[in-house]
């Protein structure tokens, strides 16, 4: 991981890889801070909030691959606490990797429109996930993992997650990569945190994180714009567990502590199912120079199928006041395979791209909407 990220590991101890027993207390997930995005000026709130909102999102029926780093050069050097630098190894032991695959079954379980796909080159995914130990268990959010090279970490597993539970852990982290933020941040749920107390408990031993970390990570309230939904879910996948005397409100979780129920809550489920609902059989063609209304409402998102009858260029755009994402798909035998894509949030522009296409294929077209001036006044077209 890179540099700017403070959750690299400067030291570790010398018998990190003896994984000591912390009497129980959890290990956290860590995610690296990611600066908001700035707008341009005359942007308004409620366009920004949503293009936030979703903007890291996947467009449902996205196929997102994974891959396990398995090179013996997979890791790299860390000073230790001894003073030496050693190198440590990314690559998981196999039944490490077997809870990680259950976690990704769970997701795919509860019927999303995401599909996950094992690969065995690092160049075809978009999901890369390391075990190095002492690095701690993190995700990039959503769409940025797109930002890090073939090479980068986009995932990572820093403990044992064969211990009983554990299989939580990597359930947490594969929602981060769907988009998902850490539910305890939800500026909804009024926790009031004794906050030195926050700081001190992850001072300690097995997290060991420095104040920023700390900040970020769990004091820090999320923007509104950034959660789904105005009810705090304290079950949920993405909320931490939480240690009696942390939580001086609600005032029952200071004496008792909050332990989430574990697994998906039905919230989660109803959620995921809300931004990747499952792909329906009916698909409406898009033929040539034939405009299709949108109708659309915020996080919305359309599929068109597309099948040409000449191999040829073509343009396709969407119209009218409108932030979308257009994302252009070849169906090859039900494996849908990434072109193309245009996102055009917060300009003034339209989605659009030119793509060569090849008659007798066929394509699928998907536009997510994210904000538009006058609701239902938008539009597709290809010609
Ligand atoms: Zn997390």
């Amino acid at each position: 991981m890179s540099d700017k990220y403070d959750t690299v590991p400067t030291s570790l101890r010398a018998s990190e890889d003896k994984e000591p027993d912390h009497a129980g207390k959890p290990h956290f997930c860590a995610i690296p801070p990611e600066p908001r995005r700035v707008f341009k000026p005359g942007v308004s709130a409620r366009r920004e909030n949503l293009i936030i909102l979703f903007g890291n999102k996947w467009v449902s029926g996205t196929t997102l691959r994974y891959y396990f780093f398995d090179r013996d050069t997979d890791g790299e050097k860390v000073l230790f606490t001894d003073g030496e630098e050693r190198f440590v190894s990314w690559v998981g032991a196999e039944e490490q990797l077997a809870v990680v695959r259950q976690a990704f079954k769970i997701w795919s379980d509860v019927g999303i429109g995401v599909r996950f796909q094992e690969v065995h080159d690092r160049e075809d995914a978009e999901i890369r996930i390391g075990f190095m130990k002492g690095d701690g268990a993190w995700s990039f959010l959503g769409r940025g993992i797109l930002d890090h090279g073939p090479n980068e970490r986009t995932m990572n597993f820093g403990w044992d997650l064969t211990r009983p539970g554990e299989v939580d852990t990597a359930v947490h982290e594969i929602g981060h990569t769907l988009g998902f933020p850490h539910e305890h941040q939800n500026p909804n749920a009024g926790i009031v945190w004794d906050e030195e107390a926050v700081y001190a408990a992850l001072a300690k031993p097995p997290n060991e994180w420095n104040r920023d970390k700390t900040f970020w990570n769990i004091i820090r309230k999320l923007d509104p714009t950034e959660v789904k939904g105005s009810a705090w879910d304290p079950d949920s996948i993405m909320h931490y567990p939480f240690e009696p005397g942390l939580i001086k409100e609600p005032v029952r979780f200071f004496e008792e502590g909050l332990r989430p129920h574990g697994g998906l809550s039905a919230r989660d489920i109803s959620w995921v199912l809300a931004l990747y609902p499952p792909e329906g059989d009916e698909m409406v063609l898009l033929k040539p120079a034939q405009s299709i209304p949108l109708e659309l409402t915020p996080g919305e998102q359309r599929n068109f199928r597309v099948a040409p009858q000449e191999t040829r260029k073509y343009d396709f755009r969407t119209f009218g006041a409108s932030d979308s994402v257009m994302v252009l798909f070849e169906n090859v035998d039900g494996d849908y395979r990434y072109v193309t894509a245009d996102d055009d949030s917060g300009e003034d522009t339209n989605a659009a791209f030119q793509v060569k296409l090849m008659k007798g294929r066929e394509y699928v077209l998907r536009v997510r909407l994210y904000h538009s001036e006058r609701q239902g006044q938008t539009a597709v077209m290809m010609w």
